[in-house]
Order: structure tokens, then C-alpha cells, then sequence
């Protein structure tokens, strides 16, 4: 089934708030197994892309410490950090990601 693509942008406050949002969900904590690094407020979450396109929503939005966002976006385990995010985002929000094109 297709769906329609709905992209979301957010700024300024709105931003934050989702942040705030992202961040308690995941208990101030790195999601990456064996990490659990409590999170700042102001470390900004990391958006795991369902679609290639980014979309400020909770269901794409993900706890990474300092370090494991960087690995997420340049670090040789680039993938495996990747995996970790979708498989915890796949489990709270299964019908939001049970389509995702996630080598995309
Ligand atoms: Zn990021
Ligand atoms: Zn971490």
C-alpha cells in the first residue's frame, strides 16, 4: 500500500520541544546497547530517516550520546548504529516503520 508522503519541519520552539519529547522517551539515555550514556538536554536528538526524507517526528527521532551520533553519521560502525536505531524505533512504532526503506 502506498502512503502519502506527509513532511513534517519543525523550528525553533517546536524543535526543542520534540527534542524534550525524544529525550524522555528514552529515559535521557543512548538507546546503543551496552552505552546508556545519560543524554544533556541540549544534545540534539538524531533523526533516523524512514524515507529518505526527513521528517521532525517522534517516530524518526532517536537518543544518541555524543559519541554514538557521531559514529551514527561518520564512524566506520556507521551501520551497525544505524540498525540499532531503526530496530528500537521498529519497536515502539512498528506500523510507522514496518514499510521503511531503510537502505535507502
Ligand atoms: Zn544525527
Ligand atoms: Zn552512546
Amino acid at each position: 500500500m502506498l502512503q502519502k508522503l506527509n513532511i513534517t519541519r519543525l523550528k525553533g520552539k517546536a524543535i526543542s520541544i520534540l527534542n524534550d519529547e525524544i529525550h524522555e522517551r528514552d529515559n535521557y539515555k543512548c538507546i546503543i546497547d551496552g552505552c546508556y550514556n545519560n543524554i544533556d538536554d541540549d544534545e540534539k536528538f538524531h533523526h533516523e530517516k524512514r524515507n529518505g526524507l526527513k521528517n521532525d517526528v517522534i517516530q524518526e527521532g532517536i537518543s544518541l550520546c555524543y559519541k554514538h551520533h557521531q559514529d551514527r553519521h561518520f564512524g566506520d560502525n556507521s551501520k551497525e548504529i544505524k540498525r540499532q536505531c531503526v530496530t528500537y524505533l521498529s519497536k515502539i512504532y512498528p506500523d510507522y516503520w514496518k514499510d521503511a526503506d531503510i537502505d535507502g
